[in-house]
């Protein structure tokens, strides 16, 4: 059977806030019967888009994670909710009734994700509905695909069978599986936000000049055998990614033809920059 399903690529995403500024522009002082009442101009974010930056000056980077409504498919909110306060529909999409769920508040704290908000004005609690009564009037996507300028979010409307291919061949993960409530929509990229690196710079010191080494080798390693490598870019950056944070000690290796080979200890938490690492002379 056919559902909605949204991709959200992390590496495409720009922070521009066009999807937040469109599901505002749909939802601000607009009831739509039967789906949801207006979203407040403040304080919803019913796009919500999160922000983690990587490393230390000067090797640094920004990943920008949109997060919406996941539409799971084992909803704790819809346990919650009973009497279809809050239901899903036969495509997928998870709708907050805003008659049925009036009053109920507590419904706010039912979602791991955090994707519920308090409308105080007229009492209800309110999410992304996946402008479902766009879809249903024929829209092939929610406003903020169709405001999305570097295609970061996309409305798949697909089976199960096309999704598990599209998972398989782009990578797809969905976003705190530990909660087990089968999220509908999944994420390309999401190590950018996931997962740290190990940064550096490789110099070489020749009659006090100091001068960028490209081509050198480094390699990362662990005792369990974990390893990757890369060679430094023309300004002597290396930038080694996908680790997992608080992953403990790792050796780190730069080796070059001409200069020879420099290791280090390097503690993993988060995202390090381990500075320069200066070769003194051409051999
Ligand atoms: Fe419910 Fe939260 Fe899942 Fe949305 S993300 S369906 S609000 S549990
Ligand atoms: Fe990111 Fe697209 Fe939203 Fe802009 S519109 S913040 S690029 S997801």
């Amino acid at each position: 059977m056919t559902k909605w399903h949204m991709i959200i690529d992390v590496e495409k995403c720009e922070d521009c806030n066009n999807c937040f500024l469109s599901c505002k522009d749909e939802h601000v002082e607009n009831d739509w019967q039967g789906y949801s009442l207006s979203q407040p101009r403040h304080g919803h974010r019913w796009m919500n888009i999160v922000r983690k930056e990587r490393g230390q000056f000067p090797l640094i980077d920004v990943a920008y994670r949109p997060t919406p409504c996941m539409h799971c498919d084992s909803a704790p909110c819809i346990r919650a909710a009973k009497e279809g306060a809050i239901y899903k529909r036969p495509d997928g999409i998870v709708i907050i009734d805003p008659e049925k769920a009036k009053g109920r508040q507590d419904l706010v704290k039912t979602c791991p994700y955090g994707a519920i908000w308090w409308n105080e004005e007229r009492q209800v609690p309110q999410k992304c509905t996946f402008c479902a009564h766009l879809l249903d009037e024929g829209w092939k996507a929610p406003r903020c695909v169709q405001a999305c300028p570097t295609g970061a979010l996309r409305a798949v409307f697909c089976d199960e069978e096309e999704m598990k291919r599209m998972i398989e061949q782009e990578n797809l993960k969905i976003l705190h599986p530990e909660f087990r409530t089968v999220p509908r929509v999944h994420y390309k990229n999401l190590d950018r936000y996931l997962r740290c690196f190990v940064a550096g710079t490789v110099a070489v010191e020749r009659e006090s000049i100091v001068d960028c080494v490209k081509g050198a080798g480094v390699r990362l390693g662990n005792s369990s055998g974990a390893s990757c490598e890369t060679t430094t870019d023309s300004f002597g950056d290396f930038k080694l990614d996908g680790l997992e944070e608080d992953s403990g000690k790792y050796s780190l290796e730069v080796t070059h033809p001409a200069l020879g080979r420099k290791t280090l200890e390097v503690e993993v938490r988060k995202s390090v920059n381990v500075g320069t690492i200066l070769f003194s002379k051409a051999h």
